[in-house]
């Protein structure tokens, strides 16, 4: 029998009726040996994360405003899920423990680590597994940065002397003792970490959707759910804001190579989305279609660019200089376009240009700003002659200016920027010139 990793994020662990739906999954398949859990999430859409209610405690009594009727809305979440559960775990000692060491002036890490920490405790009593704390086995060094090795070692230690685990996510702990989270989100972070030390077949991660979605259900009506992603087309689709899983969470996953499948507490016979190292042969030519806004292109001209050697370092290193990152640099023979994220100018947009135009003496800068990028991601595209026609033939029916392109040179991705008012438009276009590919492939 395999090893399967169940991660159960905020939402699937938001109340006692979530946690019943969590029992049935986990003892549906006895290979679901080791969980991890977030804090309990939202339970409906204007209700709060219980990982936010601890900060906001710390900052209430940093700021001298009382802090115990926010202490006392998570305590009562967390008895009621006990008392429904009919789970003992101490439940009293634990938040005054917690409570005392918030008035002794806890850490931000400490405390917003005990929604993970109070949480595991009672899905591992209702579970009947054992708890296993995070923090003396993901490890960080005093500084606070996250030690992989030592972590994977004791994981694996400690994890193989136990049967069925669950523990907690999100942080772990410095050699003092004193405890460090990852960044938000970061239970799927040790949902991987774990199963890489137990060498699990499968690393599940449940939330409280299907997988991945072609595209955005809010710019696409109803699309299509993406069956298998590799780690590379994931990497494309959540750098451009598609996200459901935390981006350090693949990469334990990929060096094991062990395949992550999201799926979805309410709905648990959908088989959601597999991510891994290669996708399975299938007709698709596209895998899914991403967007993001407020981007700036600036064009640069010069005749005899080409030419000219060091023009490209030395518009790079205006850049450099300016410690501002390059999204993407498409460029034609005596043109070069530099792509920024709008917000890595921190308002010094003009500066820049001026120190470009300084240093390349160019004949023309062109600024657009306002630009989208949308990029259209799948190695089906590779092989395929006709892709970009297709895709650039939607776009013009659909009356959008493209202003940039850029193809990976993987051919793995067509990457378009476009105003910012047509990105939903371009999404559209290209969803649909591809699905109904897709259906007649
Ligand atoms: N509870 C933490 C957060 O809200 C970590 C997590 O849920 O993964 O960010």
């Amino acid at each position: 029998m395999g090893i399967k990793v169940a991660k159960f994020g905020g939402s699937s662990v938001a109340d006692a009726i979530q946690l019943g739906k969590i029992k049935s999954i986990v003892e549906a398949d006895p290979s679901r040996r080791y969980v991890v859990v977030s804090a309990p999430g939202k339970r409906y859409s204007a209700d709060h994360k219980i990982t936010d209610l601890l900060y906001l405690c710390r900052t209430q009594l940093e700021h001298n405003v009382g802090h115990e009727q926010v202490f006392q809305v998570i305590g009562d979440r967390f008895r009621a899920m006990a008392m429904t559960l009919g789970v003992e775990v101490g439940i009293e000692k634990e938040l005054s423990i917690i409570n005392e060491n918030l008035l002794n002036g806890c850490s931000a890490d400490y405390i917003a680590s005990r929604g993970e920490y109070l949480q595991a405790k009672i899905t591992a009593a209702y579970l009947g597994f054992d708890f296993i704390d995070a923090a003396g086995l993901v490890k960080f060094d005093a500084k606070g940065r996250f030690l992989d090795e030592a972590t994977n070692e004791a994981l694996a230690e400690e994890l193989a002397k136990h049967e069925k685990v669950v523990m907690p996510g999100f942080y772990g702990a410095m050699p003092d003792g004193s405890i460090k989270t990852f960044s938000r989100g970061g239970s799927d972070i040790t949902g991987a970490l774990v199963a890489r030390a137990v060498k699990a077949d499968v690393y599940e991660n449940w939330t409280d959707v299907s997988g991945f979605l072609m595209a955005d259900p809010r710019i696409v009506d109803d699309p299509a759910p993406i069956e298998n992603i590799s780690y590379t087309e994931l990497r494309e689709l959540s750098y451009m804001g598609a996200s459901v899983l935390h981006e350090d969470a693949i990469y334990p996953a990929k060096v094991m190579n062990i395949p992550i499948n999201i799926r979805n507490t309410n709905d648990p016979s959908h088989p959601g989305t597999n991510i891994m190292a290669e996708v399975p042969k299938s007709d698709k030519i596209i895998t899914g279609i991403a967007g993001s806004k407020d981007f700036v292109a600036i064009s640069i001209y010069k005749s005899s660019m080409s030419t000219q050697i060091g023009f490209v370092r030395r518009a790079l290193s205006v850049l450099e200089d300016y410690r501002i990152s390059v999204e993407h640099l498409p460029s034609g023979i005596d043109t070069l376009c530099l792509v920024i994220a709008k917000k890595s100018f921190n308002g010094k947009m003009d500066e820049v240009v001026e120190e470009l135009e300084r240093r390349l003496n160019p004949d023309q800068i062109i600024v657009h700003e306002d630009i989208a990028l949308v990029a259209t991601v799948g190695w089906g595209m590779a092989s395929r002659p006709g892709v970009s026609a297709t895709l650039f033939n939607a776009l013009y029916k659909a009356d959008v200016n493209v202003h940039m392109i850029d193809q990976g040179s993987s051919e793995m991705n067509i990457i378009v920027g476009v105003s910012n008012d047509d990105m939903e438009k371009t999404i559209r276009a290209i969803y649909e010139a591809f699905s109904s590919h897709n259906l007649n492939a």
